[in-house]
């Protein structure tokens, strides 16, 4: 099933359009299904989740590109930085100037996208759209740290068009590259308002464990 899952999506999305399977919860034998059927970057969430697909056999056997795509915690970044190859959700300068000496320290330039709040919800992650180019400004100091794009989530309770569009127009303005919007149930109509990378997992792997 996941095999057919991800072809169907894969041949249905345009060319300029990145896959990334969103894999919290899965286990590391799905998401080889998954990267055997043509998934090439694999999303998580938790750092311990990821820490052990990293360890497993079937990883070893065929892997994929590694984004976070959860909240980062302070006190995890080292080990963090260590094991993936992007960083979706970055939102403040703390976590930046933290991904930053971690990322010296191993010689490591991590290339990250900020995580936009594009629903102007209070008790989400990410940074109102109005104070992006700020916190670019203040991480273009920091030679560890590559500003790639950005990502948001956008409401999951009604239309997240008008956040997709929005965030676009801020994509737009800011001059970046990637531009990470929609799920399962919205990444037709974030591909509609340019999103150039989608994050999907239960249209991937079916209904999450519980
Ligand atoms: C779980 C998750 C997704 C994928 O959600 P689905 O509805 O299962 O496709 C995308 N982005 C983030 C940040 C997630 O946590």
């Amino acid at each position: 099933m996941i095999k057919n899952n991800v072809k169907k999506i894969l041949s249905e999305l345009p060319p300029n359009v990145q896959l990334v399977a969103a894999a919290k919860t899965r286990t590391p034998e799905e998401i080889k299904e998954a990267i055997d059927a043509g998934i090439q970057i694999i999303g998580e969430n938790y750092f311990q989740e990821a820490e052990s697909l990293v360890k497993s056999g079937p990883w070893k056997e065929n892997r994929a590109k590694l984004h976070f795509i959860g909240h980062l915690q302070t006190n995890k970044i080292k080990r963090t930085v260590k094991i993936f190859d992007m960083i979706e959700t970055l939102d403040s300068l703390k976590h930046a100037k933290e991904v930053d000496r971690q990322c010296a320290m191993i010689g490591k330039i991590m290339p990250i996208l900020i995580e936009i709040n594009s629903g102007r919800e209070e008790r989400k992650s990410g940074v109102f759209p109005e104070k992006a180019e700020e916190l670019i400004k203040q991480i273009s100091g920091l030679k560890n740290i590559k500003v790639k794009g950005l990502m948001t989530m956008g409401p999951l309770d009604s239309d997240p068009r008008p956040c997709f569009k929005e965030t676009k127009q801020l994509f737009d303005k800011l001059k970046l590259e990637i531009l990470s919007m929609g799920m399962s149930d919205s990444y037709k109509v974030s591909i509609e308002e340019g999103a150039n990378l989608v994050r999907i997992g239960t249209a991937i792997f079916g209904a999450r464990h519980a």
